[in-house]
């Protein structure tokens, strides 16, 4: 029997923004479902999840796809971080997002995920002059041209490698800000939607690497007159997405607009840079919702609008933002 590499892959305890980790466990295989992959340990008091004198933390795996990168019978396995007795770690968002998919079942919700991210290569974006500034932003948003776009060999191998291990991406696009990229995860269940994006998120980092390249997710990666980074999250439930749906979506905001500072709270660190209401952003200030405004809060697709039913988009959490805390909270408000 051939060995079976597994990447564990978990949430740190970085503040204020929870990082990747992970590490690989050789098993004998075959590994088929997963409680074929055993609870494993990891020294927390590196990754700012434990004190040195009691450091051990405990990996649970909690979802596993094909390892597009190893190949083969390989896996990439996203856990969650439990403490030594087996309660739910401080650091674990997954647990609390599990409880409300379970409450919510019924609704049906669907998210998808458009992640924003910026490549840089040293300490310039990708493709920007050293020490200074491309052409001022128009031309680069879906462009195409040596001139415009910057990485499509690491987007294109990304998407791929997504592809390959099974996530639901939907699309790709070249950004606003030269060297920024996008993609969508989606639309997909809570758990489903939260855990490919974070194994997105890891395949994204981790093929950079092979370019010595890095992706960030920072909201504002160049202050001034550049576009931020985004994740906006297109949210539905059943009830939206069937006839009559567009009062369930307008009524949803109404209860939005209600919760805009416990929503702020997580939906990403330094937003406050990002959501100025310049570069097709709200206020971090304000709540605004409308159909086709790409300058509220939450957007009502045109589509949508002239249906009468389908989804809405929060616009405001960031790039870096924690999809288990963003998915938990969109369900906590508009479902309940
Ligand atoms: P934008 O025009 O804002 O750039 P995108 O095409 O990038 O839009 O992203 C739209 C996202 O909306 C995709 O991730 C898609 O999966 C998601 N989506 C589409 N329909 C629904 C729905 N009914 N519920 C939730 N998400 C949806
Ligand atoms: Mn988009
Ligand atoms: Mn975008
Ligand atoms: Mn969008």
């Amino acid at each position: 029997m051939s060995k079976v590499k597994a990447e564990y892959i978990w949430m740190d305890g970085h503040e204020p923004t929870q990082k990747l980790r992970s590490k690989t466990k050789v098993l004998s295989g075959p590994v088929e479902s997963l409680e074929d992959l055993p609870l494993w340990g990891f020294d927390g008091s590196s990754t700012n999840q434990a004190e040195g004198n009691d450091s051990d933390c405990m990996l649970k795996p909690v979802y596993k796809v094909p390892d597009p990168i190893r190949g083969g019978d390989d896996l990439l396995v996203m856990c969650e971080v439990m403490n030594a007795d087996g309660s739910v770690h401080s650091t674990n968002t997954r647990a609390h997002l599990r409880e409300l998919d379970e409450q919510h079942k019924g609704q049906e919700a669907w998210f998808g995920i458009e992640q924003e991210y910026t490549l840089f290569e040293g300490r310039n974006p990708l493709g920007w002059p050293e020490g200074g500034y491309p052409a001022p932003q128009g031309p680069f948003y879906c462009g195409v041209g040596a001139d415009e776009v910057f990485g499509r060999d690491i987007v294109e191998e990304h998407l791929e490698l997504c592809l390959d291990a099974g996530l639901e991406v939907s699309g790709i696009n070249a950004e606003v800000m030269p060297g920024q990229w996008e993609y969508q995860v989606g639309p997909l269940g809570p758990l489903d939607s939260a855990d490919q994006m974070w194994l997105s998120r890891w395949l994204l980092y981790r093929i950079s690497e092979d370019y010595g390249i890095s992706a960030t997710l920072h909201p504002k990666p160049v202050k001034g007159d550049w576009n931020g980074a985004g994740a906006h999250t297109n949210f539905s439930t059943k009830a939206m997405r069937e006839e009559g749906g567009i009062k369930v979506i307008e009524n949803a905001c109404e209860k939005l607009s209600k919760n805009h500072d416990e929503h702020i709270a997580v939906y990403g660190a330094h937003n406050e840079e990002r959501l100025t209401g310049l570069h097709e952003t709200c206020s971090i200030k304000e709540f605004r919702y409308g159909v086709s405004d790409r300058g509220a809060s939450i957007r009502i697709p045109m589509q949508t609008a002239n249906e009468g039913y389908g989804y809405l988009e929060d616009r405001r959490p960031s790039a870096n933002m924690d999809p288990y805390k963003v998915c938990a909270i969109l369900l906590e408000t508009t479902c309940s």
